[in-house]
């Protein structure tokens, strides 16, 4: 069976690069300057310009990104922070490490997003936060409820890891007015190799943020060439964006209209490809208006669908286990029936830009073989 399988369709996920970003990398590497340089300062008008943003701050990772952007809300011990339990560990671990808690709601199973409802019903007067996770790229609006978030002092933080040029209606997610933080990782819809990005709600918040990626320091790198002295203003972390993953990530900026249609084109076909499988159920991600990360679909018997899968060198995964079940969160546990019943569903097929149509194909027949055999494609919940 292994040998029909094409190396692309054995990746769950790949980076994809377009030929320039080596000899981008390349150029930064002999030039000597490796820090924030005026390439970092590059990559951040282009992406502010690109969304159409007065600014947009990088940052080392998306984690870091998470972690900044609490601080800049000025979100810390004491606090709650709704977030819910589906999402990558990192956004759980950045309200950690500002020393607030997490506050766990379920999700909507159809689109693995909270809702205004989920959110609303969370909030107590020790929210100072809510991070809406907007799942495989899918914007999530929380426009109806805003006023009355801003009213209570809760901030808006979209971890839009997954969504780099998604749209929230017409405007890109970035330009909405929340917090946004944006990861560049490898697997990301731009990669950086290692990067992230916060885009701040005020020029006051733009400040706090570009002090706290760079050690608390108020002068930027080139300012402190001129000077025999700099100031530290107030807390801060090593989290600057280097010049090399900024090369690179101007590199697959150049390029990102190209993945934009790629990504798309491919989350068509699989939708296509899966209609006719019984008791298979596509996570819905407006692919209109989002440039998907992930083609998530929920089916019956998932474990012995994905062994069967694995076994075949097809390269599905699980995006993601509930965090609230997580040992390391287990203080903050409540019962969350939705993300506990699609947390046992979900299985990521292979969702990359170097598959192609046979590969999707293939993907497809290998899991609709795997339904059939691990006892049936009936699922009365999905
Ligand atoms: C990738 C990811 C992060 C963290 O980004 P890094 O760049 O890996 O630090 C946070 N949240 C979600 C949902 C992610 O997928």
């Amino acid at each position: 069976m292994t040998a029909t399988v094409r190396p692309d369709a054995t990746r769950n996920a790949s980076p994809y690069l377009y030929g320039q970003e080596t000899p981008a990398a390349v150029q930064v590497l002999e030039s000597g300057q490796y820090g924030h340089t005026d390439v970092t300062e590059e990559f951040e008008r282009r992406i502010a310009g690109f969304l159409g943003v007065a600014d947009a701050l990088a940052v080392a990772s998306g984690t870091a990104a998470l972690h900044t952007a609490l601080l800049a809300a000025g979100v810390g011990p004491g606090d709650e922070v709704i977030v819910p339990s589906m999402t990558f560990c990192a956004t759980i671990q950045a309200i950690l490490a500002v020393g607030a808690t997490p506050r766990f709601v379920d999700i909507e199973p159809a689109t693995l997003c909270v809702t205004d409802q989920l959110v609303m019903d969370a909030v107590s007067d020790t929210t100072a936060a809510v991070i809406p996770v907007l799942f495989g790229g899918r914007a999530v609006d929380l426009g109806a409820v805003q006023a009355e978030l801003d009213e209570r002092g809760v901030a808006v933080i979209e971890d839009a890891a997954h969504a780099f040029g998604s749209r929230n209606g017409t405007r890109r997610v970035g330009t909405t007015g929340a917090l946004t933080c944006f990861s560049f990782g490898p697997i990301k819809n731009l990669t950086c190799v290692q990067g992230g990005m916060v885009i701040p709600r005020t020029p006051k918040e733009a400040d706090s943020i570009r002090r706290l990626r760079l050690l608390g320091i108020v002068q930027s790198q080139s300012e402190r060439a001129n000077i025999t002295t700099y100031r530290v203003e107030g807390f801060g972390l090593r989290y600057q964006l280097p010049s090399l993953n900024a090369a690179i990530g101007l590199a697959q900026l150049d390029r990102f209209t190209a993945t934009e249609h790629t990504r798309r084109r491919l989350w068509h076909t699989y939708r296509h490809a899966l209609a006719p499988l019984d008791g298979v159920t596509l996570v819905d991600v407006d692919v209109e208006h989002t440039v998907p990360h992930l083609c998530q679909v929920r089916v019956p018997h998932r474990d012995q669908v994905f062994a069967a899968l694995r076994a075949q060198d097809i390269g599905v995964g699980v995006h993601y286990p509930p965090n609230h079940l997580q040992p390391a969160f287990a203080d903050w546990r409540r019962t969350l029936p939705a993300t506990e019943q699609v947390g046992e569903q979900i299985l990521s097929l292979p969702f990359h830009q170097h598959l192609t149509e046979p590969d999707i194909e293939h993907v497809v027949t290998a899991l609709g073989q795997a339904l059939k055999s691990a006892g049936g494609s009936r699922c009365a919940t999905c």
